[in-house]
């Protein structure tokens, strides 16, 4: 500990955010770059350096938090970079988009603010890039065996990151067009500028790792046949089948999936498009769904000039700080403002509706979508209560529902499918949620098939995707060696700290 009487004498200094006006100009990353590290040393030695971190423990990936906070504080970079870096692949990533249960968890914010973690895992990720302290690690020796990751993902990166280090000859097939999973076309560019995935892609590469993009396992590449020629094969292929809203008027033009709308918005940053096919330029927009995909079709939405932008919570609106039902050190649901709901001028100018049920979609004259009718959402069941209808004027409405697993049947965005495709060629079972079972090991289906990230575990966060990555290669591995000297942070069956 640097101070000992620094979390009471030193205040929480958040990251620093552009204004938002200037932000809805542009596409760059929202923070004020390079803003945490001036204040990294005076923020880490904020940490208490608990007997019992909880910080430690909320974190999936048990990222060293109290070490490496000492280490910023006593200016001491590279160690500092040496900690993180042997629990997280992608402190970059998290440092930028982790919702930091974490800090829900620090002793300090029993009664006080907690530490900046987020910041500071984020300021030791970047100076570990920018001075040498995270360059390639390419493997000593080869093991001669060969593994498929499937999917690209924070999951599958992650797993072919640690496999190829471990010395395996690891190949990852993505059926997209480029590498990264949602970290690519779901999260806008305002979150994380894909340079950063780059960078990290380029490292992937030069420590040995393949990439195949544009092949659909299960359809252009017979999952059953790249199994019998791998040694081993991790199914990595996300949760990306979209919830659906089946009410009245759903098959209207001007009513998509939210990841259709974010897709285009990213392929037109990375220069696609001259303009996004969907944009929501000049609409009344309405984007129905509360989470982190609501909150980037809504920034996405504000930077295309829509006229007005509605969001449609299903929830009521949570309280301002946690319920007795959550106590410290539990991550509450809290009314937070993201900063899309800033942009948007929340919370003076609050762009959501609580409890909002959408009851249908009607049309206009020209047959396209023209307004959206809505209710009053009971508690509970969460149906639209008699008599609250009302009708909001919309021409465009994204639906942010949530995913469902890969092998969940019905329409959905182009997962592969519960009939044929991948999971029935490599005999893999669907859990009732449309997850891909496994066991505590992460294998399921054929021998020498192992599954992870929200492909097993449902739709979740980057921080358990890595994590689920890295336990998945210590299965791999151990699998493919009768041994690991590999990390597993995480088991199947782990979730997040509950009471
Ligand atoms: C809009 C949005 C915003 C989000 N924001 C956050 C956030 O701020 N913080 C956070 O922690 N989490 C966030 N999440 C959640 C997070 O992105 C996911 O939990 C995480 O990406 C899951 O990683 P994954 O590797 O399991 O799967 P994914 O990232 O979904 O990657 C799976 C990959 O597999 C590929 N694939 C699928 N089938 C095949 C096949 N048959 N053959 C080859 N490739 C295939 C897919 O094309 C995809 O590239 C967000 C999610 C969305 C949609
Ligand atoms: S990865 Fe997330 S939970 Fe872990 S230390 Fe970083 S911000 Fe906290």
């Amino acid at each position: 500990m640097a101070d000992r009487m620094a979390f009471f004498t030193t205040p929480r200094h958040p990251r620093e955010r552009r204004d938002p006006q200037e932000r809805l100009g542009d596409w760059r990353e929202v923070y004020r770059e390079g803003a945490t590290l001036p204040v990294a040393g005076d923020q880490a030695a904020r940490c208490m350096d608990c007997g019992l971190p909880f910080c430690h423990h909320a974190c999936p990936l048990g990222n060293l938090v109290p070490d490496w906070n000492t280490l910023v504080a006593h200016d001491d970079w590279r160690a500092a970079a040496a900690r993180l870096l042997a629990t997280n692949n992608f402190p970059e990533f998290t440092g930028r988009l982790c919702p930091a249960p974490c800090e829900s968890a620090c002793v300090l914010a029993i009664d006080a603010e907690a530490v900046t973690i987020k910041n500071i895992e984020l300021a030791i990720a970047d100076r570990a890039l920018e001075s040498g302290y995270d360059l390639p690690q390419p493997p000593e020796r080869l093991t001669g065996l060969r593994v498929a990751v499937v999917g690209s993902g924070p999951a599958g990166l992650a797993a072919a990151q640690q496999l190829t280090r471990a010395g395996h000859t690891t190949t990852v097939y993505e059926r997209a067009d480029r590498i990264g999973g949602l970290l690519r076309y779901g999260i806008p560019a305002f979150r994380l500028e894909k340079h950063r995935l780059d960078r990290r892609i380029d490292q992937m590469r030069a420590e040995g790792t393949v990439f195949r993009t544009g092949v659909a396992v299960g359809h252009d590449l017979p999952a059953d046949e790249l199994r019998a020629r791998s040694d081993a094969l991790v199914v990595a292929v996300g949760a990306t089948r979209c919830r659906d809203l089946p009410v009245p008027g759903r098959e209207l033009a001007g009513v998509h999936q939210a990841i259709s709308y974010l897709t285009l918005a990213n392929r037109v940053d990375e220069g696609d498009y001259p303009v996004s096919p969907v944009s929501a330029e000049g609409r009344h927009v309405v984007i129905v769904g509360g989470g982190d995909t609501a909150a980037d079709c809504l920034g996405t939405a504000l930077r295309q000039r829509a006229a007005t932008v509605t969001q449609f919570d299903i929830n009521p609106r949570p309280p301002g700080r946690r319920a007795s039902g959550q106590p410290w050190p539990v991550h509450p649901k809290v009314y937070r403002v993201t900063t899309s709901h800033e942009e948007a001028g929340g919370p003076a100018a609050e762009p959501r509706v609580f409890a909002a049920a959408t009851v249908g979609f009607e049309a206009g004259p020209d047959g396209r979508l023209a307004a959206v009718r809505f209710a009053e959402a009971r508690r509970g069941d969460r149906s639209p209560r008699p008599g609250t209808e009302r009708t909001l004027p919309a021409d465009l409405a994204l639906l942010a529902l949530g995913f469902a697993g890969p092998g969940f049947p019905g329409a959905g965005f182009s997962g592969p499918g519960r009939d044929g495709g991948l999971v029935g060629q490599l005999g893999l079972a669907v859990g009732p949620r449309g997850t891909l079972v496994r066991d505590e090991e992460f294998a399921g289906g054929a021998d020498g098939v192992f599954v992870a990230g929200d492909a097993g575990r449902g739709q979740s966060l980057i921080v358990w995707a890595i994590a689920e990555g890295r336990a998945v290669a210590a299965a791999v591995d151990r699998h493919l060696r009768g041994r690991t000297e590999l990390p597993a942070p995480v088991s199947p069956s782990d979730g997040p700290l509950t009471v």
